[in-house]
Order: structure tokens, then C-alpha cells, then sequence
């Protein structure tokens, strides 16, 4: 429960963030509201609401795609700021993400802060190599990809992610999630992309969220696949070579779990290679 007394800060700008951090016994930011309540919120002494930083745009930058930490799924889902083929495999993974309403809601600086196990979004922020910004105690600001991000594991209190930067290329992938119905959390996030060329992949990279380690590269995989072109044998060869592993779930096993890694690996190469 959140206390009753919980002060409520609505920053315009950034240089106002600093000052709270120092007064406060216990900080949260507040970006979509939807896991706040999961986060020991009893201890929360104030809120600091990121809506007024004006942080929620989606636009080109050279030949990268910036996204506003408060720019919320839907918002990244509907912008049309790049038609790049990296975009578009963002915006299809986030597009599956719970349900439309709580999609308004959340935020990407939120998400990626927050990183739950059904997390949509950075199995495939992983495999595009994106980069995040980020204020350290609210100030100073530090950049860094999204995977190194991830295995810092910065608290949440004084680390405020600010931008998401997405590179634009041209690529093929897949992106798939394990889940009994459409709008049911996800139990693993796997994304694939690379490059096709002449039937083969070039510089594949496969990116698994939701297991044990939290995120699982599947570099022998990559390895099976990189410059062959994706025949049958190919595929069920790499498909062979996931190692990953899981702690159950109320749903589905372990070994479950893992052995769908593979059946899904399976099915988003063949989609790559137009044969699904
Ligand atoms: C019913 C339901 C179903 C869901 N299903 C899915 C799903 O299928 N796939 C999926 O990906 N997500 C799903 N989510 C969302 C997910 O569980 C988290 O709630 C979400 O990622 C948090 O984002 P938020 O913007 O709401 O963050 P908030 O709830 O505002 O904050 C979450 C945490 O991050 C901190 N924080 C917020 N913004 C920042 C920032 N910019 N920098 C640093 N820290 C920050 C907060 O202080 C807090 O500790 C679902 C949520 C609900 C309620």
C-alpha cells in the first residue's frame, strides 16, 4: 500500500529532480502508475511525477529513432517518426504487449526500469543494440547499451532513464512471446533479426527475456546460423543449440519453457525466410 501522506513532486524540467532526491527519505518516479503498487510501496515517502518533462516524443535523430522515457507503448506503436525495419520490429513487439488501455499506460523508461519477466520490450531493444540514456541521482548523464544497462542493475531510486535509442536498419525478424491468451503476461520474449542476403543470414542475433538470468543470448545458435542459408536442416539445427533455462511458473514448467524456446526459434526463422 502507498502511504496516505505520500508527497506528490510534477517536475517541468530536469534540474528540479536533484533537490527532491536530496530531501526525500524514499523516492519513486512515477511514469505509467502500472507496477508502482508491486515495489515496496508502503516505504515510498514521495513521488515524482515524470508526465511535465515533456519527455514523451518519438523522433529521428541521423539514422537513429530517440524515444522519450515517458513515451508510452502505444505512443511508440502508433509514431511514424521512421519506417526503418529496426523501428518496425520495436512497434510490432510492444504492439502485443498487455492490453490496449494498460498499453496508454505504459512507459518505455518505466518498462525497461522496471524490466519484469513478460517485459515486450527488451528482448528486441537488446537484439537492435540500442542505447539508453540515463541521470545518474538525477543529474549527471551517463549513456550506455541497453544490455550493459540491464547487468548494471542500477536502483531504480536515483537512476532516471531518460531517452531509448534505437539505431534504423535493415534487417528481417521475428519477434515472439509465450502466452496462453493475447493479453495474458508473457512467460519469455524471444526476438530474432539479421540480415538476409541471396537466402542467408548474415549477423543473426536471438535474444531471450523472461529466464532465469532475466536475458539469455543464444550466441551457439547464432553461431549454427550465421551466412547459411536457413533450409530446414539449418533451422532445426540451430533450434538444437538454445541453451536456456527457467524457473517455473504457476503455468508452465521449466523444461516446458524451454523446449518452447526452440519450437518458437523454429517457427521465426522459417517466417524469416518466407516460408511462413
Ligand atoms: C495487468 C498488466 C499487464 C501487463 N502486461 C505486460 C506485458 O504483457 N508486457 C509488458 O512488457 N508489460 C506489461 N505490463 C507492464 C509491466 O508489468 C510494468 O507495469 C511496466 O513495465 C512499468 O512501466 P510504467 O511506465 O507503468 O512504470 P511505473 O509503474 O511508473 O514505474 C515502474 C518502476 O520504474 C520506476 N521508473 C518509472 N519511470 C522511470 C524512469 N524513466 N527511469 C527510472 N525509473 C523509472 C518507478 O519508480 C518504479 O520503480 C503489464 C502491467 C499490468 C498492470
Amino acid at each position: 500500500m502507498l502511504k496516505k501522506e505520500l508527497r506528490w513532486f510534477f517536475p517541468e524540467k530536469p534540474e528540479e529532480i536533484p533537490d527532491i532526491l536530496k530531501k526525500e527519505a524514499k523516492v519513486a518516479f512515477h511514469g505509467g502508475g502500472t507496477s508502482i503498487l508491486r515495489v515496496k510501496s508502503d516505504a515510498i515517502t514521495a513521488m515524482i511525477d515524470l508526465s511535465r518533462l515533456g519527455w514523451n516524443k518519438v523522433r529521428k535523430d541521423g539514422s537513429s529513432v530517440v524515444i522519450g522515457a515517458t513515451a508510452t507503448f502505444n505512443e511508440v506503436v502508433r509514431s511514424t517518426a521512421s519506417t526503418s525495419c529496426s523501428f518496425r520490429m520495436l512497434k510490432d513487439a510492444l504492439s502485443r504487449a498487455a492490453s490496449n488501455p494498460i498499453r496508454n499506460r505504459i512507459t518505455v523508461g518505466g518498462s525497461l526500469a522496471d524490466f519484469p519477466p513478460w517485459s515486450d520490450l527488451v528482448a528486441t531493444l537488446i537484439a537492435l543494440d540500442a542505447r539508453v540514456t540515463w541521470l545518474e541521482d538525477g543529474k549527471s548523464e551517463k549513456k550506455c547499451s541497453v544490455a550493459e544497462f540491464i547487468d548494471k542493475k542500477l536502483g531504480k531510486e536515483k537512476n532516471l532513464v531518460r531517452e531509448i535509442i534505437v539505431p534504423e536498419k535493415e534487417l528481417s525478424f521475428c519477434v515472439k512471446r509465450l502466452a496462453r491468451t493475447s493479453f495474458e503476461y508473457g512467460m519469455f520474449n524471444l526476438a530474432v533479426c539479421g540480415v538476409m542476403k541471396d537466402g542467408a543470414i548474415e549477423s543473426p542475433v536471438i535474444v531471450v527475456t523472461g529466464t532465469k538470468d532475466r536475458v539469455s543470448r543464444q550466441t551457439e545458435a547464432e553461431a549454427a546460423l550465421a551466412g547459411k542459408v536457413l533450409t530446414d536442416e539449418v533451422i532445426r539445427d540451430a533450434a538444437g543449440r538454445v541453451k536456456v533455462d527457467f524457473n517455473a511458473d504457476v503455468n508452465f514448467g521449466a523444461e516446458y519453457k524451454a523446449s518452447m524456446v526452440g519450437v518458437y526459434l523454429r517457427d521465426a526463422l522459417a517466417e524469416i525466410a518466407g516460408r511462413k
